[in-house]
């Protein structure tokens, strides 16, 4: 496993983070949503670090069906607090083809909110196949598939406190680890 990002490094980009949105949105009240499960880990740093006085609530979306290749996106809001009349940010671990962010935030202005902005740890330097970027971004990273601070191969390594590459050896036998 190499190490991409320490948890110095990581918490120093939250920091940053937490910064830009603060000078965003002054005082002003903010609802918070996280896009369970992968922004678990940044989400509890990243609350913690802004002034704003917040609703925070959940959202459940998934796509990668055990793999590291993007399959059929899954959005369950069944756990999503009101929206409505409210500013949203989202936060999400990383934004890929950016399919998940696009989805959600066109279901929170379905439900009403007044303005959608999203924030993400990373931000891959890959095709998107979306129009949209996210607003607020700690960390641009290359197109490797990475675990930790909330990132997960197979449910595994999202407690990591740093952010890893994930070699195909690594890849390989964790999928036989979990298939035994
Ligand atoms: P998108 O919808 O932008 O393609 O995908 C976003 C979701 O895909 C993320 O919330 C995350 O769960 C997953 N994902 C994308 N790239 C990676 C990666 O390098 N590592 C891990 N563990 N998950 C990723
Ligand atoms: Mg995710």
């Amino acid at each position: 496993m190499r190490t991409l990002l320490s948890e110095a490094e990581l918490h120093a980009g939250v920091q940053q983070l937490a910064s830009e949105i603060d000078n965003h949105y002054g005082p002003r009240p903010l609802t918070v949503i996280a896009i369970m499960t992968g922004s678990l880990v940044l989400f509890a740093d990243l609350i913690r670090r802004l002034s704003m006085p917040q609703r925070v609530g959940v959202v459940q979306a998934s796509s990668y069906r055990g793999g590291t290749t993007s399959g059929q996106l899954q959005v369950d809001a069944a756990m999503m607090i009101d929206v409505k009349g409210r500013d949203v940010l989202l936060v999400d671990d990383i934004f890929d083809t950016g399919k998940t962010l696009d989805r959600v935030s066109g279901m929170m202005l379905e439900h009403g909110a007044t303005s959608v902005k999203t924030a993400v740890l990373l931000h891959k330097l890959t095709q998107h196949s979306v129009e949209m970027r996210p607003d607020f971004v700690a960390f641009e990273i290359a197109d490797e598939f990475v675990v930790g601070y909330g990132l997960d191969y197979m449910d595994m390594y999202r407690n990591l406190p740093y952010l890893a590459v994930l070699s195909p050896a690594e890849i390989e036998s964790t999928a036989a680890e979990s298939e035994a």
